[in-house]
């Protein structure tokens, strides 16, 4: 992150102030179906599954696989100097979540690394980031 430049932050509504609030304790927490048992993500007032409005809160355990990732080279928000590496990663738990790498330089990583979740605190929200399992970020 850029010292100074303001981040943009996520909006938070009705169904997702749970969500940003637990990621303010650092905990992933997803919705899941009290009825089919289906993991929701994104946040959403009712499964897509069995469309039913009935949910529990579960914590995930932040750790999975990189399902696919980009390096962004050309910067495209003056919050997020380049470059920087993206990820998209499989949660053990099922859902997909994107959040950017940490890792030393020259890191090695792929498809199929695994990775724990980790936590940067901002003014106004913690958000995830990802580190490579076995590596200091
Ligand atoms: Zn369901």
């Amino acid at each position: 992150m850029s010292e100074g430049v303001p981040l943009p932050y996520p909006a938070r509504d009705r169904d997702t102030t749970p969500f940003w609030e637990a990621q303010d304790r650092h905990e992933l927490c997803f919705q899941r179906c009290a009825q089919c048992g289906h993991v929701r993500y994104p946040v959403g007032p009712l499964c897509p599954e069995c469309r039913s409005f009935d949910f529990e809160w579960s914590q995930s355990s932040g750790k999975g696989v990189i399902y696919s990732y980009t390096v962004v080279r050309h910067q495209t928000h003056p919050a997020f100097p380049a470059p920087y590496t993206v990820l998209l990663v499989e949660l053990e738990e099922g859902p997909r979540l994107i959040a950017q790498l940490r890792a030393p330089e020259g890191a090695a990583f792929g498809v199929g690394t695994r990775v724990s979740i980790a936590w940067e605190d901002h003014p106004k929200q913690a958000l995830p980031v990802f580190a490579i399992d076995g590596a200091a970020p």
